[in-house]
């Protein structure tokens, strides 16, 4: 299988790609960004998530690309889903958690694996595409070699994980993360939370026969082969309400030194305003689980950190290197202290195993007398404070949030009105939310 025409892991392809997918993001991609045709017949998504999630293109490149050929309304699914991403980002960061269950449950269920043969028997089968249900195995056969699914893919995926294999959710998480060219500790943590019954309490998303048949144009039939119904799972203590952290500012004059990681991979572009001495790649993706990740993701990840580190260090002229995972805080402390400087500025990482990486590596920076500055992107500051309960409170506020950042004028309003679905929806789900 075709590595999902994953072109190059480099910002040039990924402008590329955007600009060959805007004139389709208007009223076509709303009719029909639903279907997946299969690997190789793709062109009704953008497939540009890897590099929205690197941020090897920006939300707001992409935003502004979109206006530039059409208008917010007849752009508006385009948008809502660009903000999708923003909204489970945000939610987790109200939210780390979560996160922090999911990590644990993962670690327990990984040793248990080990210690139930039922278990592990089920769980390699559903991973190696084994299960007997065509539409499941093909998916996750397609997964491990092009680290890609399309979205409603992922959507019966998960629900066929959970509640047809009766799997528990984290171990599909995990897959998913270990996986996906785009794997996104929020993105995939929060939706398969989400058609477990857990982002939305009570609320699931079961994978229906006829729905596959028909937006996989007939590839699939998997009739009389799934679980017809859905019972939420359940956590004992959902994750509660926390203030979002504060980001630091540049507000100081030294000598300071660049740290790149695989959560912004166009830091020259409006994250510093100002040359560092030296610049270092970090690549962390093996940190995304305790089972090893997959190839195609692996090398995207490690693609996308080598060209911005070579992008920066050649708009800045400075010194540059690319380090991996085993790397150790110690060996940043070294670094820092061998560039002759006092200040490392980062770009600002959501809550995942980057965040985690650098709230160790701060502490001991600081100790050898050398401060950590995590910059956030105005984007993330302007839309995360709408990120508290469902997605639609941040719907609400895209038309502020796009004139704000300059993306749209006074006049404009794109069409975020909701349809009388998202309506019943919205209330049923707001009566259950925790406010
Ligand atoms: C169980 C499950 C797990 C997922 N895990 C991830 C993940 O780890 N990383 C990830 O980036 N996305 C994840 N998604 C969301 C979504 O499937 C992908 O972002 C989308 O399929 C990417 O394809 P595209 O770029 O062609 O999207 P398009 O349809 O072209 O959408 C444009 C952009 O909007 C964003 N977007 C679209 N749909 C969603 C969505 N449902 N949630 C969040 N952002 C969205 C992406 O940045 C995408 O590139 C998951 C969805 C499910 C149901």
């Amino acid at each position: 299988m075709t590595p999902y025409a994953v072109s190059e892991p480099d910002r040039e392809t990924g402008l590329a790609r955007l600009a060959n997918f805007v004139p389709a993001a208007g009223p076509q991609y709303a009719k029909t960004r639903n279907f997946d045709f299969g690997p190789g017949r793709r062109g009704n998504t953008s497939a540009l998530s890897p590099y929205i999630r690197h941020r090897l293109v920006s939300e707001t490149e992409v935003l502004a690309a979109v206006f530039g050929m059409h208008s917010p309304r007849e752009a508006g699914k385009f948008v809502d889903e660009v903000f999708w991403r923003t909204y489970f980002k945000g939610w987790l960061e109200h939210h780390p958690g979560a996160w922090a269950d999911y990590q644990d449950s993962v670690r327990r269920l990984v040793s248990e694996l080990e210690s139930d043969p039922s278990l592990l028997d089920r769980y390699n089968s559903a991973t190696a595409g084994n299960t007997g249900i065509d539409c499941f195995d093909a998916w996750a056969k397609e997964l491990v070699a092009t680290g890609y699914l399309h979205n409603h893919a992922r959507m019966w995926f998960a629900s066929i994980w959970v509640f047809t294999l009766q799997l528990p959710w984290q171990l599909g998480a995990d897959f998913f993360l270990r996986h996906l060219l785009d794997g996104d500790p929020a993105s995939n943590t929060c939706s398969w939370r989400w058609v477990s019954g857990l982002h939305t309490p009570g609320k699931t998303y079961l994978a229906r026969v006829s729905n596959i048949v028909n937006y996989t144009d007939g590839r699939f039939n998997p009739q009389g082969q799934l679980a017809t119904d859905a019972i939420p799972r359940t956590e004992s203590t959902p994750p509660s309400l926390a203030a979002l952290p504060a980001a630091d500012l540049l507000d100081f004059d030294d000598r300071f030194a660049l740290l790149i990681t695989e959560e912004d991979c166009s830091p020259e572009l409006g994250l510093i305003d100002r040359a560092p001495e030296a610049v270092l790649g970090l690549v962390t993706t093996r940190r995304r689980s305790i089972v090893p990740v997959g190839v195609p993701a692996y090398t995207f990840a490690m693609g996308a950190v080598k060209d911005a580190v070579s992008r920066s260090a050649r708009s800045f002229k400075a010194t540059s290197a690319l380090v991996e995972a085993d790397y150790r805080c110690d060996d940043l402390v070294d670094w820092a202290l061998s560039s002759n400087v006092k200040t490392v500025v980062t770009s600002y990482a959501p809550v995942g195993p980057v965040a985690d990486f650098l709230a160790t590596a701060a502490e001991q920076l600081a100790e050898r007398g050398v401060r950590l500055l995590r910059v956030r992107r105005a984007f993330d500051s302007t839309c995360w404070p709408h990120a508290t309960h469902g997605y639609f409170r941040l719907k609400k506020a895209i038309p502020g949030i796009l004139r704000d950042l300059g993306l749209l004028s006074a006049d404009d309003q794109p069409d975020v009105s909701m349809n009388r679905i998202e309506k019943q929806a919205t209330a049923v789900a707001m009566k259950r939310m925790p406010r």
